[in-house]
């Protein structure tokens, strides 16, 4: 079964390949480095992640860009106030998006760039949209005009026809005028840093930088291009606009766009003040994995509801997988095979690999890997599951693992949390009452190897840490 991605160009969910050989050129729009990133910010990087190693699972190879956007009305603001350089304020929060990235395991893309490396680049493409009379100036800045490019809204599926004409919008950002006209170049406000050049003092638009970086190192048109739904619109618009203005050649083939992580139903925002941080999340005691598993279970497409339970949830969840690797690994189990779980375990890998080729649908990939975990257990403590099925049950674990990456425990990750002991001392519980007694004592072994003991007293569980 070939992968199959929605495409928000077509609004079609289509079979894809790279255009040329096997090498998938890909192009993600990266972090505002103004503060540090939110967990809804890497709801998507962690999307993104997941494309990129599903992408793999299909035998392409990857050339994927992403930029960093580290100039911006914000962060010009900030390091202002600050009274720092935009390097020295920008780096602080580039190093922070790069070590949260780590922390959940979220691979780098082949190359990442950086806008303020890149304004010589933006001068001469919005010097050559310019001979194009595509741009015109204003008061110092420079601005696309939309007029010139009838197909814009081809995207968004928004018709524009009759609501774009000449006026213009000095933000970065869509602030809901009628007009969409946008700016390739700021004009140097008072007190500001700023770069000189053809244009005048001043500045890149945040559009421009995505065009012009995905062009140098990718081509005229991309296999791929990602990023978070609020893009769409005008973000991806504009890129459209400003890149094929520039090449004449369709700027992407490929739109995919992840959804929201929301809190009580509303975009995680900076700006409505619901959000975390990575950070303040560890700092309650949860793991990255967790954070990692609860981000990528949710299929992409589908807003994602953040809850601590949740969060809870996806480490119990992990702890299952664990435990379940463990015995495969521990178990004294009877020789030879059962032809019933070998079949099984194919059909399980079956299907954990069809429903990731069916547009990234990592909730149906794990069920089927929840659903075989819960009936191999049982068959394990029956004795039906024999030596012989553990290895291709591994092979499930490892195909699992190539994508959802939370086997392995961090080893920054410290050390677990109440919430998370407790949840493991009542499996342990349940295990007990249910004979399971193998199951019991591999949890009081994973407690003990993260320095939990037990004591078994007649009023239940106590726990204490070594
Ligand atoms: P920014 O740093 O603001 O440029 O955003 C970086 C990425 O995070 C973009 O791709 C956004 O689409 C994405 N993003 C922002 N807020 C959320 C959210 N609540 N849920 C998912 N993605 C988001
Ligand atoms: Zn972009």
């Amino acid at each position: 079964m070939a992968l199959r991605l929605h495409n928000t160009l077509s609004q079609q969910v289509e079979v894809f390949t790279p255009s040329e050989r096997n090498t998938v050129r890909m192009y993600t729009c990266g972090p505002t480095v103004y503060d540090y990133a939110h967990i809804g910010n890497f709801r998507t990087f962690t999307f993104v992640d997941i494309l990129r190693r599903c992408l793999r699972l299909n035998g392409f190879a990857l050339e994927h860009v992403m930029n960093i956007t580290d100039v911006d009305d914000k962060i010009i603001r900030n390091a202002v106030a600050q009274g720092k350089t935009l390097a020295a304020y920008t780096a602080v929060y580039t190093q922070a998006f790069l070590d949260d990235c780590a922390a959940l395991r979220l691979e780098l893309p082949e190359r990442l760039v950086r806008a303020t490396e890149h304004i010589e680049d933006m001068l001469l493409a919005i010097g050559k949209l310019g001979e194009s009379r595509h741009t015109y100036a204003s008061e110092g800045s420079v601005y696309f005009r939309i007029a010139t490019f009838p197909e814009y809204g081809k995207l968004s599926h928004n018709d524009f026809r009759g609501n774009i004409a000449g006026a213009r919008v000095d933000v970065d950002t869509y602030d809901k005028a009628d007009a969409r006209d946008f700016a390739l170049w700021k004009a140097a406000k008072e007190g500001e840093p700023f770069w000189e050049g053809a244009l005048g003092p001043g500045r890149p638009g945040w559009h421009i930088e995505c065009s012009v970086m995905a062009l140098k190192y990718l081509g005229e048109t991309l296999d791929l291009h990602a990023g978070g739904v609020d893009l769409v619109f005008p973000h991806h618009e504009n890129e459209i606009a400003q890149s094929e203005s520039l090449t004449g050649k369709p700027f992407a083939r490929f739109w995919v766009h992840a959804e929201f992580l929301l809190v009580e139903g509303q975009k995680m925002s900076k700006s409505l003040g619901n959000y975390f941080t990575l950070r303040d999340i560890l700092a309650r005691g949860y793991t990255p994995e967790a954070v990692r598993y609860l981000l990528a279970s949710v299929p992409y497409r589908k807003s994602l509801n953040f809850t601590f339970d949740g969060l809870k949830s996806a480490g119990t969840a992990i702890d299952r997988l664990r435990n379940f690797k463990l015995r495969l690994e521990t178990d004294r189990l009877p020789d030879g095979a059962s032809e019933v779980w070998s079949a099984r375990t194919a059909s399980a890998q079956g299907t954990f690999r069809n429903a990731l080729d069916d547009d990234l649908n990592t909730a149906e990939a794990l069920a089927a890997v929840f659903e075989y975990l819960r009936d191999a257990n049982t068959a394990m403590d029956s004795g039906e599951f024999r030596a012989g099925n553990a290895p291709a049950a591994l092979d499930l674990l490892t195909a699992f693992d190539a994508v959802f990456d939370v086997l392995k425990p961090s080893a920054a990750a410290g050390q677990w949390s109440d919430a998370e002991i407790e949840a493991l001392i009542a499996e342990r519980a349940a295990a007990k009452k249910a004979r399971n007694f193998a199951r019991a004592d591999q949890i009081r072994q994973q407690l003990s190897d993260q320095g939990i003991l037990l004591e078994d007293t007649k009023s239940g569980v106590r726990w204490k840490r070594k």
